[in-house]
């Protein structure tokens, strides 16, 4: 089950900007969603989490999809943005307060999992701060703190290592894998490839709104006729030959 995106078309309004995107995240994998900017993967994670309806195709998590159940599609994702977003009203403690009610969670064991992932990331005396006050990388941090606390079947990660510290980069990346061992999907888009290279177990590549191939690293390694290589010089190879 997990996510499955089929023969996807879509973008803004009148523009298209994904052609035909079709792949899957099943559960209990991490797949990196990889490609230079521009290349369609905001795009593509703009339609996942419902932010924009496609022209044609589809979505489905686990077997539901945006428009037969809209409360149910979208409480099963949780969602850290490349760019953090917070009310500018509320405190670090009302925010994830907030993300409790939202996804209905049992508010004293939340809490528990809250302050242990608080203070890994050096938080836990911030509680009555506002995160519209935080540097770039706390206000990171917060995202996945809320992110983490919840039970979401689906994980959806937009470029999540710029402006995290090497000490919270490592953390989060062990958090992936504890989330991916309790059979969540998670799709992580990245320009960091040595990180996609250890941490996803298969890659979605995409150029100019397409998927130019997917695979597990020795899938791609056998398309490329690139043995041995890092996944970082087999995707300069690639987009070099698909980049016209
Ligand atoms: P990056 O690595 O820079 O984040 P990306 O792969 O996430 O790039 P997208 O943000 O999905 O790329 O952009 C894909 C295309 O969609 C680009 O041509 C971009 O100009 C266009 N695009 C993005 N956002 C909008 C928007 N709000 N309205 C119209 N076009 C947009």
């Amino acid at each position: 089950m997990g996510i499955k995106i089929d023969n996807l078309t879509g973008g803004y309004g009148q523009i298209s900007v994904l052609k035909n995107v079709t792949f899957d995240v099943k559960d209990g994998e991490i797949v990196g969603l990889i490609g230079l900017n521009g290349a369609g993967k905001s795009t593509t994670i703009n339609h996942i989490i419902g932010n924009l309806i496609p022209f044609s195709g589809s979505i489905k998590l686990n077997n539901i999809s945006l428009e037969d159940k809209p409360a149910l599609y979208k409480r099963q994702i949780a969602y850290i943005p490349e760019m953090p977003i917070f009310y500018d009203e509320l405190t670090l403690k009302e925010t994830l307060e907030l993300t409790m009610l939202a996804y209905n969670l049992n508010r004293d064991n939340t809490w528990i999992k809250a302050h242990k992932l608080l203070k890994k990331f050096r938080l836990d005396n911030k509680l009555n701060w506002y995160p519209s006050d935080f540097s770039k990388g706390m206000q990171q941090k917060v995202m996945i703190v809320n992110a983490m606390i919840t039970d979401a079947k689906v994980l959806i990660i937009d470029e999540p290592f710029i402006g995290l510290d090497p000490l919270a980069v490592n953390d989060f990346l062990e958090l992936i894998k504890e989330k991916k061992e309790k059979g969540v999907s998670i799709l992580m888009s990245t320009h960091v490839l040595s990180n996609a290279e250890k941490y996803c177990d298969r890659f979605v590549f995409m150029n100019k709104g397409k998927v130019i191939i997917e695979g597990d690293l020795k899938e791609i390694r056998n398309y490329a006729s690139c043995e041995n290589k890092s996944l970082n010089d087999i995707y300069l190879s690639l987009v070099g030959n698909n980049n016209d």
